[in-house]
C-alpha cells in the first residue's frame, strides 16, 4: 500500500482500492492507521471526477529519516534522507583514519575488527548530532560496501576492496554498538533500491541500476522488489566474461568486464599507452587518473575519447546481456565511475540497446544517469532503512 502511494506520488483511496483489489472500507482502515503513524498524509488537494470529490494521499516526507553510509576505498559518505528519498544532509570523510579525515574519535591501534565498526559508529553519532536530527526520528543505519558480502552474517569475506573491512562481521559489530536497526549490503544493490524509490519508478517496470565505482555491479528490481539470488550477490555485471581468452580476474574468472571497463582498468590502459592528459598525470591514483581521462574525453580529446569510448562500448555489451536476461525497460547508471563521463557511457549503452536489445520492437529500454552518481549507494542505503520500515519488500530481515 505504501509503495503504491510512493510510486504514484499522489493517489486517492478509490484508486488504491482499484489497484489493490481491497474493499473501500479496508483501504480506509489501513489509510487511517498509516496517517496516524505519520507514514502518509492528506495532501489537501482534491480531485473531482463528477461524483464525490476525492482527497489525495502522499508519503509524509518528514515522518522519519534513514541514515546511509557508503564505505569505499577512498571515502566514507554519509547521508540522511527523508521518506521520499530526498537528501537532507551529507558528509564525506577519508576512509583511512590516517588519511587526513576530520575523524578524531578513532583511537590508533584499535583492534582491526572493532576499528572499522568503531569508526562508523563515531561518524554516525556525530553526523546525527551535527544535522540536528532527533534520534527518535531516525529509523536506522544501512552501510553500503563494495564487493561480495555474506548477508546472513553481514561478513565481508576476503579479498575486501576496502582495507579494514576484510573478515569483519560488520553488521553484528555495529548492532552491538548502536541502539537502532542496522543493515549492511552491497553498494550496487543499494544504489538500485535508492534509484527505484526516489525516481518513483513503477512496480510494473523491470528496472535495473548499473553501478560503477571501483568495480562494476548491478541491482535488478522486478515487481517492486530487489532480486536477491541465493546469497544476495546478484547481477555481478563486472564478472561477466566479455573476452573469452582475456585477462585473468581476481575473482577466478577470465576476461571479466571489470578488467576492461572499470576506472582502474581504464587508468592502467592509459598508462600503458602513455595517454596522460596532464603533466603530472602518471603520479595520480587510478580513480583520479580515470576522472582526468573522463573529463578530457568529454571536452573532445581524441586519445582520451578513444580509451573511454572503448570502455563504454564494452560496458554496453554487458548491459545488453543484462537487459536481455531480465527483459528490462528502464536502466539507471550510478556510481562515481559515471560522475564525469556518464553521458558517454549512457549514450553507448542506449545506442546498443536501441539497435540490439532482443525485445526492442516490443518496448524501448530507457537509459538514464543518476542525479548524484557519487552518492547513489549512500542514498540507496538510507532509502533501504526507510522502505524496510514503511514498505518492506527489498531487503533481508534487519538485525538489532
Ligand atoms: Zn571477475
Amino acid at each position: 500500500m505504501v509503495d503504491l502511494v510512493r510510486s504514484a506520488g499522489r493517489i486517492s483511496r478509490v484508486e488504491l482500492a482499484e489497484l489493490t483489489g481491497l474493499t473501500q472500507p479496508a483501504v480506509s482502515g489501513i489509510v487511517r492507521k498509516l496517517i496516524a503513524d505519520g507514514v502518509i498524509r492528506e495532501t489537501g488537494a482534491v480531485v473531482s471526477t463528477g461524483g464525490k470529490p476525492r482527497s489525495l494521499l502522499e508519503l509524509d516526507s518528514h515522518a522519519a529519516y534513514g541514515i546511509g553510509m557508503h564505505v569505499s576505498p577512498g571515502a566514507i559518505t554519509c547521508v540522511a534522507t527523508d521518506t521520499l528519498g530526498g537528501v537532507v544532509a551529507r558528509q564525506a570523510v577519508a576512509t583511512s583514519a590516517g588519511g587526513g579525515a576530520s575523524d578524531g574519535a578513532v583511537a590508533s591501534g584499535t583492534h582491526a575488527v572493532g576499528g572499522m565498526a568503531d569508526r562508523i559508529v563515531a561518524l554516525y553519532r556525530r553526523f546525527v548530532d551535527a544535522v540536528g536530527l532527533d534520534p527518535a526520528d531516525v529509523v536506522g543505519l544501512a552501510v553500503a560496501v563494495p564487493g561480495a558480502i555474506d548477508l546472513a552474517s553481514g561478513l565481508v569475506p576476503a579479498p575486501a576492496t576496502v582495507p579494514g573491512l576484510e573478515g569483519v562481521p560488520l553488521r553484528d559489530e555495529l548492532a552491538k554498538r548502536l541502539d537502532t536497526r542496522v543493515f549492511v549490503d552491497n553498494d550496487a544493490s543499494l544504489a538500485a533500491v535508492g534509484e527505484f524509490w526516489s525516481r518513483n519508478v513503477s512496480r510494473s517496470d523491470a528496472f535495473a541500476t548499473v553501478y560503477m565505482d571501483g568495480g562494476i555491479g548491478a541491482g535488478v528490481v522486478l515487481d517492486g522488489a530487489l532480486l536477491r539470488g541465493a546469497s544476495s550477490n546478484t547481477a555481478e555485471l563486472g564478472h561477466i566474461t566479455i573476452e573469452p581468452d582475456g585477462i585473468e580476474c581476481f575473482c577466478g574468472n577470465i576476461g571479466c568486464l571489470e578488467r576492461y571497463a572499470s576506472p582502474a582498468a581504464v587508468a592502467e590502459l592509459a598508462r600503458g599507452r602513455g595517454i596522460l592528459p596532464a603533466p603530472d598525470a602518471d603520479a595520480l591514483g587510478d580513480d583520479a587518473l580515470f576522472d582526468l581521462l573522463a573529463r578530457a574525453a568529454v571536452i573532445g580529446d581524441p586519445d582520451a575519447g578513444a580509451i573511454v569510448g572503448q570502455a563504454a562500448d564494452r560496458l554496453a555489451r554487458a548491459v545488453l546481456t543484462l537487459a536481455n536476461l531480465f527483459d528490462l525497460d528502464r536502466i539507471v547508471l550510478a556510481g562515481a565511475g559515471f560522475a564525469v563521463a556518464g553521458s558517454i557511457f549512457a549514450t553507448a549503452v542506449q545506442e546498443r540497446l536501441d539497435a540490439r536489445a532482443f525485445a526492442r520492437r516490443i518496448h524501448p529500454v530507457r537509459v538514464e544517469l543518476a542525479i548524484d552518481p557519487r552518492d547513489s549507494a549512500a542514498i540507496g542505503a538510507a532509502t533501504l532503512v526507510l522502505q524496510s520500515s514503511v514498505a518492506p519488500g527489498h531487503g533481508p530481515a534487519a538485525r538489532g
